[in-house]
């Protein structure tokens, strides 16, 4: 701890904003148009093509806009049920409550965390219209059986991907399955990051088209076409929508980062690596890599500290602040939160792997950022945490 002390604070996460990031900013602020216009239609356009071509991006502000559009578009409303799994970021789940709906919360997988499959019957109703799996830190759901549950029971399927970029489930990258919608955030701390922005992506027109009049003003074009095509001062206001746009300046930030995505991802996959192999002999229940077939984003790296291991989450955290690194806790889950709780009476029993992963889990730094340095320190805090405790 006393060497810790003479080192910087090693951050919790980081984006990584390269020159050219910072160049295209700079070049957008003295075009004269900083907000949604050709930088956003060009980061759209790049970001389709990442995914194959196949399928209409949506630039946001936020996931959370993009989630609320895509369940804006499949027409959800008052007296609908939404399946989500419990363990996961309010965003998931406030959504649904945006459109008058109720989310139906539904416990995680031990290994994974993602949503448990086999659970879906449980929380089945007349009334379930779709379910929003989340691709927990980077790694793919069971998206087999959950497309196939949903088909079989006509419901709607939109991901929640804020940690999959760039994931991929049975080789197809996250963004060009057979969902109705899938939502990237471009929040300052995930994957690919433009400060606050998300994209929508969708293979459906008619929801890709809603979600373009609806992320501004239910204008049935947006700022881009309006002053392209011939007539530009003539508009329709065909709903009252939201104030969800992109801002070419975060665009600029974006398409840099997607050219630089594969590098960033490399540089987590190596981290977390270093991880696994370090922490192999200690107390731990490390995350899930997935199969070696599939890309798993690292967007975290959540540890869960064994029963019996002799320091508990709390004291664990303390120790790696001492240490000088910042943690953090991938969630508390929904249950555990006074408005979901106390709105539908939800127990811990009622959740049983999410409430004991809660217990035990802490996510240690993974960024592309962190250097060599950076890693072994964290890989040092976390042994040394054994090394002290009374056994
Ligand atoms: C970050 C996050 C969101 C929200 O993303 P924003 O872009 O901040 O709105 C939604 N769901 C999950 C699981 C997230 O981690």
């Amino acid at each position: 701890m006393q060497t810790d002390e003479l080192r910087p604070y090693l951050p919790f996460a980081l984006p990584d904003i390269g020159q050219a990031e910072i160049d295209e900013v700079v070049r957008t602020l003295k075009s004269g148009w900083i907000t949604s216009g050709p930088t956003t239609a060009r980061f759209e356009k790049e970001f389709a093509e990442h995914l194959g071509g196949e399928v209409q991006a949506v630039a946001v502000n936020s996931a959370t806009a993009g989630l609320h559009l895509a369940v804006e578009a499949l027409g959800i409303g008052p007296g609908d049920e939404v399946i989500v799994p419990v363990h996961t970021f309010t965003a998931t789940a406030e959504v649904v409550r945006y459109m008058g709906a109720d989310p139906v919360f539904v416990d995680v997988d031990p290994v994974t965390l993602n949503i448990d499959a086999t659970l879906l019957a449980d929380a089945l109703t007349d009334r379930t219209r779709a379910i929003i799996p989340v691709h927990y830190g980077g790694l793919a759901c069971d998206m087999r059986s959950i497309l196939s549950f949903a088909k079989s029971h006509g419901l709607a399927v939109v991901e929640d991907a804020a940690h999959a970029l760039p994931t991929t489930f049975e080789g197809q990258p996250i963004g060009s399955l057979e969902t109705d919608a899938c939502v990237f955030s471009f929040y300052a701390t995930k994957t690919l990051a433009t400060g606050e922005g998300g994209m929508l992506v969708t293979r459906n027109k008619e929801i890709a088209t809603r979600a373009r009049t609806m992320r501004l003003h239910g204008i049935n074009r947006d700022v881009f076409d309006r002053y392209q095509a011939g007539g530009p001062w003539y508009y329709e206001v065909v709903a009252p929508g939201y104030k969800y746009n992109m801002t070419d300046i975060a665009a600029a930030i974006g398409v840099h980062q997607l050219r630089r995505l594969s590098e960033m991802h490399s540089r987590r996959e190596f981290v977390a690596q270093r991880y696994t192999e370090a922490f192999r002999e200690l107390p731990l229940q490390l995350p899930s890599a997935g199969t070696s077939q599939d890309c798993h984003a690292w967007h975290l790296y959540p540890i869960r500290l064994a029963p019996d291991c002799g320091i508990d989450r709390n004291a664990m955290v303390a120790h790696m602040n001492a240490h000088g690194i910042g943690v953090s806790v991938h969630y508390v889950p929904l249950h555990m939160q006074p408005y979901w709780r106390d709105r539908y009476q939800l127990t811990e029993e009622a959740f049983p792997v999410s409430s004991a992963a809660y217990q035990s889990m802490l996510s240690i730094p993974i960024y592309s950022k962190m250097d060599d340095a950076s890693v072994e320190r964290v890989i040092g805090a976390v042994k040394s945490a054994f090394e002290r405790s009374p056994k």
